[in-house]
């Protein structure tokens, strides 16, 4: 196949994913809404360490949320994600499902984790219909991964080796 021409489909496949995945995070928004839970605006879902949590997140919604995230310096640990300012997140409309889904309120907990699981189901089925691979790590992985259009890179934390960022999504080439 012409490299255009399998340029052209890479691409094409490539909205379809995003697509899909934005139709994933409205699914979820729609679920949290109906479920109600209470926010009390503490920041605390964004500073894992000291609320001993780890958000996990998909190498699609790393590449959501770095498409559209303002700057930030690398290297990022694992205690907290540098969007949030101020008690505020920088990054929220494309911020991954779990901040979508994650809130304090314990009423909520098993229905957090019904509409988690249905989310996460969803994005595995995305990577297999498109044949893309998964990949699913803690957010500073994806931080921290090199990223020639970010001059401040440095690498990753001393904690966790560095992944390599790809573009959405995590296409197994075959040839072409
Ligand atoms: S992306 Fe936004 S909501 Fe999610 S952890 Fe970072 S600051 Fe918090």
């Amino acid at each position: 196949m012409p490299r255009r021409v399998a340029r052209r489909k890479e691409v094409s496949m490539i909205d379809d994913v995003r697509k899909d995945v934005l139709t994933v995070y409205a699914a979820a928004d729609a679920a949290v809404g109906a479920a109600g839970p209470r926010c009390d605006a503490s920041g605390r879902c964004c500073r894992f360490t000291e609320y001993g949590h780890t958000l996990f997140i998909s190498a699609f919604e790393a590449e959501i949320l770095l498409e559209n995230a303002p700057f930030y310096e690398q290297p990022v640990s694992r205690d907290g994600c540098p969007f949030q300012i101020e008690g505020l997140c920088t990054a929220r409309d494309a911020r991954p499902l779990g901040c979508r889904i994650y809130f304090c309120d314990e009423s909520y907990e098993t229905r957090m984790a019904e509409i988690t699981e249905e989310a996460l189901a969803k994005l595995k089925h995305i990577a297999d219909t498109h044949g893309t691979g998964w990949h699913y790590a803690p957010l500073h992985h994806f931080l921290n991964a090199p990223l020639p259009a970010r001059p401040n890179n440095q690498g990753s934390d001393s904690m966790t080796p560095p992944v390599t960022r790809v573009s959405l999504p995590v296409v197994n080439h075959s040839g072409g």
